[in-house]
């Protein structure tokens, strides 16, 4: 085939539609097998022999589409099994992962509205929702969408320390050094905070990690200890950084008590609500959030407790001004301030890091426009059940142990055989070793973590579709390991 036909047939419409149909036939028939747990969560390849399948289609080109995108499905983490039980990454609903494919092949997506009218206007609307969920006052925030939360947490503390010390955006730190300025945040804090601050030029030294209290939330009594402390100790703390929640365990700060010492001692009060936000969608749930309306910027991502593929983040600020801050670009070709359209407030990429980027607030429209707000918070709900439902399950065990009460739907916890003596060193390692053995069997996936220096087995209960048999065959299945 010449390749003129070539192209021809590539851009064929009626080729598309054959693999639409095609790909359809592969969801099917994947999404069963993952409900049917049929199949193992976790594939057992190596990496050698996952990149060795990878590259052998590249040269071969006559594998079908079908082929090739049963070979990614069944190859890859199976999310969509009711027993992952992992990561803070939810299995997509499926209709929002449609509504991404539709923007991915119309091309959608850009810094400026005028190349991504429709995508722009929808992240538009999206973030005024979320933002009159947090309690701001429609007209006076802004937000824009980013690809992920840490690039939203990042932004965040860049209109921050821009605000702070004039001029940083121009001149570097170089003149505000001496002043050494510095950042406070709890020590279960996600670490992309602290990697935000060398990149930013703080230095990542200059993150006080606040120690946490029982409940693993942000410590306020030492908080405020170091913050009276700080000007003596020649330290110029300009931010904080509430976590709503922290991964290790899902603790919610105490944004209200964090905000009052924002106030008092005029610092910016950024929360890191990446995992539970969305938490703000459940009027169940909701006061877990209490206090994030008086914060300056927000991090959320939808890509989690929204149920939309990654990534789809967003970063809003209470107050629109500051939405400016972070990037004072000049791109004359792309953002004409003298806009006589006056669409500047449109063109994203002022405000974001990004240029180009995904039109990632279509999926989240979409299933919301298909099923619902209310549909999402009952998703939200069924995943704080199950963690409580674990919860029950466990406490009730003498087998097994929980680190702490679940906040959201995190917990941590572990195997204690009973009957035996066993150094706190030899239990750590057995926990690794159930983790690893249950990922090698392939019947679930789990993950873990240390809390002071003890290795815990950890769980996200993200799948809608899991339910108490299932987590019961979990701890049974960890038993018999
Ligand atoms: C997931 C998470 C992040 C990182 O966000 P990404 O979207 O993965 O970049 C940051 N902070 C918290 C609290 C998180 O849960």
């Amino acid at each position: 085939m010449d390749s003129s036909s070539k192209i021809d047939r590539v851009f064929s419409p009626t080729e598309t539609k054959n693999l639409v149909n095609d790909l359809a036939l592969c969801l099917e028939q994947y999404y069963r097998e993952c409900q049917a747990m049929t199949s193992r969560t976790v594939p057992p390849l190596t990496p050698e022999v996952y990149m060795e399948l990878v590259r052998e289609k590249l040269t071969d080109n006559r594998t079908s589409f079908k082929e090739l995108a049963n070979l990614a499905l069944s190859q890859g983490h199976h999310l969509h099994d009711p027993r992952y039980m992992g990561h803070q990454v939810p299995p997509a609903i499926p209709a929002a992962a449609l509504f991404d494919v539709l923007g991915r092949a119309s091309s959608q997506g850009a810094a400026v509205f005028e190349m991504a009218p429709f995508g722009t206007a929808v992240e538009k609307v999206m973030i005024n929702e979320l933002g009159k969920m947090i309690g701001w006052k429609e007209g006076g925030f802004a937000g824009i969408g980013t690809h992920g939360g840490t690039l939203a947490n990042v932004t965040a503390l860049l209109a921050a320390r821009n605000i702070y010390y004039k001029d940083s955006w121009k001149k570097g730190m170089r003149d505000f050094l001496e002043a050494k300025p510095a950042l406070m945040t709890s020590a279960d804090s996600h670490y992309c905070i602290a990697r935000a601050c060398g990149i930013l030029g703080i230095g990542t030294s200059q993150v006080i990690k606040v120690p946490v209290d029982s409940k693993r939330r942000m410590d306020l009594k030492k908080s405020r200890e170091i913050l009276q402390a700080s000007k003596s100790n020649g330290l110029n703390i300009f931010a904080i950084v509430g976590s709503a929640c922290t991964t290790p365990t899902g603790s919610f700060d105490d944004l209200k008590g964090i905000a009052s010492l924002a106030r008092e001692f005029k610092l910016w009060f950024h929360v890191d609500g990446a995992h539970g936000a969305s938490f703000l969608f459940s009027e169940k749930y909701k006061h877990l959030l209490e206090g994030i309306e008086e914060a300056d910027s927000v991090a959320w991502d939808a890509h989690k407790m929204l149920f939309v593929p990654a990534l789809s983040t967003y970063l809003l600020y209470k107050d629109a001004r500051n939405s400016w801050e972070a990037f004072a670009q000049e791109a004359p070709y792309l953002f004409d301030p003298n806009d006589p359209q006056g669409l500047a407030e449109f063109d994203g990429g002022l405000r974001t890091m990004e240029c180009t980027k995904g039109v990632l607030s279509l999926a989240l429209w979409g299933v919301w426009s298909l099923y619902g707000k209310e549909f999402l918070a009952s998703l939200i709900e069924k995943a704080m059940e199950n963690t409580k439902t674990l919860y029950r399950l466990i406490t009730n065990s003498k087998d097994f142990e929980v680190a702490h009460e679940p906040q959201c739907n995190i917990l941590c916890f572990r195997f204690i055989p009973t009957g035996i003596e066993h150094s706190e060193e030899s239990l750590s390692q057995l926990q690794q070793n159930i983790r690893n053995q249950l990922l090698k069997d392939g019947e679930g996936y789990i993950t873990g973590t240390r809390i002071e220096g003890r290795y815990w087995l950890r769980v996200t209960i993200i799948n809608p579709l899991t339910n108490e048999t299932h987590l019961s065959r979990l701890l049974d299945k960890i038993r018999g390991i």
